[in-house]
């Protein structure tokens, strides 16, 4: 029994919440701090879907007033996990946390397949930690912090931090308290410029949502079915078996941009027919991860609250009753007074000035409503790509680079287009789009030094440039680093 336990800050996660009891305690080793709070020392110091939650809990002293519940949904990533699920995954997720097999709960979401890659590194946003200094006497772990996708602290609009010591430790049992945590090395999540802050903007605003209400799971196949209706409004489909996917995926690559897609983990290539955007508007029955149906919900500009309020619909089945005109003239002039009022402000802003409004107009009246709207703006990545433009422009940066390697005095490098890549910056580009870049792919084949060319241009070099004096041949390619 354990007669105190760290009352949760808002927003706290349940782990920084074990780090802090862990230093209160002074217990010397993370054992003895599992022993005091579980009973047994086979818990592993989960960091976004901890287990065992019963047992910390029945362990705590009967005037606390915390429960299961509590803890699961607002303490942990439960619910931003679990949001796209349906009933009988999340129920069994949910169980698994509070009294069965932790183990088991990443294979339960069913997101193995789905490439996305898996950091469950500790952030904190150094603003939030000073002012929770001043307000509490101590730094914690903010919860919306550790969502994956969230690269920007909300409040402050400033730069996450990974915290260093979270990547090293190797026990699996031990809990960081952020206290004592930060150190120099630190580095941001990424960096931030405009656009990537409207988008976190809009992607952590949905995540609110998901975290502070509760809805009701949905089948396996209700968001496709919504983005499917956004889609045909769009003019991407015809109907649910023709989706214009060249169109669409070339779209959803340009409203992102390229960098801010590798960044979520969720870039694609629009000639690999598996990509996932195409994967989660068919029929499906595996799980997407939740930043991926994030983007499409963000892409469509679908309202999250209205989705999760809507019920299960079949594009088929048109279940639009038609609005009267007197309805849709006095939506429209409520939107129409409010951009009056404030001419510079975004969709963004207006919609929640009066969102019942915006919601009527994004369901009935959605071809108006985006005429009618402020122009998003852009920020250069959203143009479409010019490649033939792109081409000429990597061509003369490639030439340029593999001139100086030839005619440098330096000891050799070998050209390939990995090292070309690296030097221009922009490897990614060199490794996945070379096919439509024709003039620098054909100068590339011919550039690109095969081993047995590179080497014999090496002992040339060491010829040249080390004094041998006469040694044998050997000496030379030795030094040439040739066997
Ligand atoms: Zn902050």
């Amino acid at each position: 029994m354990v007669t105190f336990f760290p009352m949760p800050y808002q927003d706290e996660t349940l782990y920084s919440m074990i780090a802090r009891y862990h230093i209160w305690s002074g217990n010397l080793n993370s054992k003895a701090t599992l022993k005091d709070l579980f009973n047994t020392t086979s818990v592993t110091a989960g960091r976004e879907l901890p287990a065992n939650i019963k047992l910390l809990i029945n362990n705590l002293s009967c005037k606390c007033t915390l429960t299961v519940d509590e803890i699961i949904k607002k303490h942990t990533l439960y619910k931003y996990y679990t949001a796209f699920l349906p009933n009988e995954r999340a129920t069994y997720i949910y169980d698994l946390m509070s009294e069965g097999n932790g183990s088991l709960i990443f294979t339960a979401l069913g997101m193995c397949n789905n490439n996305m890659k898996i950091d469950s590194s500790l952030k904190y946003c150094n603003q939030c930690v000073e002012s929770d200094r001043n307000n509490f006497g101590e730094a914690f772990f903010h919860i919306e912090h550790q969502v994956p996708g969230v690269l920007m602290c909300q409040k402050h609009s400033a730069e996450l931090y990974i915290c260093n010591k979270s990547t090293q430790i190797k026990n699996r049992q031990e809990y960081l308290n952020l206290e004592f945590s930060i150190s120099e090395k630190d580095t941001i999540v990424a960096p931030l410029n405009r656009k990537i802050i409207e988008h976190q903007k809009e992607f952590i605003r949905n995540i609110d949502s998901i975290i502070n209400s509760s809805f009701r799971f949905k089948e396996m196949n209700f968001f496709r079915e919504h983005y499917l209706k956004e889609l045909i409004d769009k003019g991407m489909a015809e109907n649910r078996m023709k989706i214009y996917q060249q169109d669409l995926l070339r779209d959803f690559k340009n409203y992102y941009g390229e960098d801010y897609l590798m960044l979520l983990g969720c870039d694609f290539d629009v000639d690999n027919k598996y990509n996932w955007v195409t994967a989660i508007t068919r029929k499906h029955r595996k799980s997407f991860h939740p930043i991926q149906h994030l983007l499409m919900i963000e892409y469509l500009n679908i309202d999250i609250e209205d989705l999760f309020n809507s019920d299960y619909m079949e594009v088929r089945k048109k279940t639009y009753k038609n609005k009267t005109d007197e309805e849709k003239t006095s939506q429209r002039e409520k939107w129409l007074k409010l951009r009056n009022e404030y001419p510079n402000e975004n969709t963004t802003f207006i919609r929640e000035l009066d969102k019942a409004t915006y919601i009527w107009l994004n369901k009935y009246d959605k071809k108006w409503l985006s005429e009618n709207s402020p122009v998003k703006k852009t920020y250069g990545h959203s143009k479409k790509i010019d490649w033939e433009k792109r081409d000429e422009e990597i061509l003369q940066e490639v030439k340029d680079v593999i001139e100086a390697i030839y005619n440098s005095s330096e000891k050799p490098e070998r050209v390939t287009v990995g090292a070309v890549g690296r030097k221009i910056g922009k490897a990614y580009l060199l490794q996945k789009y070379l096919d439509k870049m024709p003039k620098t792919k054909e100068y590339l084949q011919e550039k690109v030094e095969a081993v047995k060319v590179f080497q014999n241009r090496r002992i040339k070099w060491v010829r040249e440039n080390v004094t041998t004096n006469g040694e044998s041949e050997w000496i030379v390619m030795r030094e040439a680093g040739v066997r």
